[in-house]
């Protein structure tokens, strides 16, 4: 009986040396599929990567475990549905971004219109003040074939208006500018101009000033018609202007020692030489540049250049010598 127990004894250890190695092969077994993790990175579109541990292989699992959720417009390599390859890494990446580069391809863009693209236009507002010019009107009231002198009526002023524009800028350069509104300010005023007849002597005819020496050769070879006239003096004064019945006024033109005024036959422009004035600045050397209606044929107003000449030189009868 002995050995009979001895060997169900030995039998029983072999029973439960056979058991513990085959329990600690199940834990070890069941230890190492628990201990069946992966280390997987994820590269993300915006480029950074992650790498998380995981016990999953399929992508769309992996994903979901770690919150990640793919857009609309991105795409996964390998697919969702797949499990992970032996690189153990999930790509994510956009699909605009593949497209829009295939695209600029084909196109074959130039270098400028993809710069173009990325450089900044900018718009702005900007308001100007702007000078009007005045406009010049001519007021023509002479007549014609005459001498005119021009006479300013009134002052040119210029207006002022402000613009209101919208400028496009690209890189600070003004490359567009639209005109938006025009606002006039002030009005210009208009310059006037008046054309009159020019008064030279009172008749308007013979208005150059002819030195004694231009009268005497004018008159070389005529014959004088000698004649005593009555002679006076007269001045551009209200006085003396009253005295030759207000006519006078050669004004402007008549010049001292030269200009006579005389009676109607006389035409203007007659020269008349008086020997007794020959010392005189104009070597007694005059013009009938002017009228009187009070003088007859046989007297004759010499111009003087003041009041105080005129009633100076006095009245005499002189002989005149009357080139016509
Ligand atoms: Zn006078």
């Amino acid at each position: 009986m002995k050995t009979d127990e001895k060997l169900s004894i030995k039998i029983i250890r072999k029973i439960v040396f056979i058991s513990i190695i085959l329990i600690c092969m199940l834990t070890i077994g069941v230890k190492a599929s628990k201990s069946d993790v992966n280390y997987v990175t994820i590269i993300f579109p915006e480029g950074y990567e992650s790498t998380v541990m995981t016990s999953n292989t399929k992508v769309s699992d992996i994903l979901a475990e770690n919150h990640i959720i793919i857009l609309p417009d991105e795409v996964v390599n390998p697919d969702a549905n797949s499990n992970i390859d032996f690189t153990k890494t999930i790509k994510i990446s956009k699909i605009t971004d593949e497209k829009e580069i295939i695209s600029e391809e084909i196109e074959s863009v130039t270098t400028e219109e993809i710069l173009g693209k990325y450089v900044t236009i900018t718009e702005k507002i900007i308001t100007e003040q702007v000078e009007i010019p005045y406009e010049t009107i001519t007021k023509d009231v002479s007549k014609e074939g005459t001498e005119t002198k021009d006479k300013v009526l009134q002052e040119g002023v210029n207006g002022l208006k402000e613009i209101k524009y919208k400028a496009k800028f690209q890189n600070d350069e003004e490359i567009e500018r639209n005109v938006i509104s025009e606002v006039v300010i002030r009005e210009p005023v208009d310059k006037i101009i008046q054309i009159s007849t020019k008064v030279s002597s009172r008749s308007g005819a013979r208005t150059t000033a002819q030195t004694p020496e231009m009268l005497q050769a004018s008159v070389n070879g005529i014959t004088p018609k000698v004649v005593k006239m009555n002679t006076s003096a007269y001045c551009s004064c209200a006085r003396c202007t009253g005295k030759t019945n207000g006519i006078t006024s050669s004004g402007a033109s008549a010049k001292e020692w030269h200009t006579i005024a005389a009676g109607a036959g006389y035409p203007i422009g007659t020269i008349i030489y008086i020997p007794s004035l020959a010392d005189k600045p104009n070597g007694g050397w005059f013009v009938v540049e002017d009228r009187g209606g009070a003088i007859s044929n046989n007297r004759i107003d010499i111009y003087m250049g003041s009041h105080q000449s005129a009633i100076h030189f006095g009245r005499k009868n002189l002989e005149c010598y009357v080139y016509q």
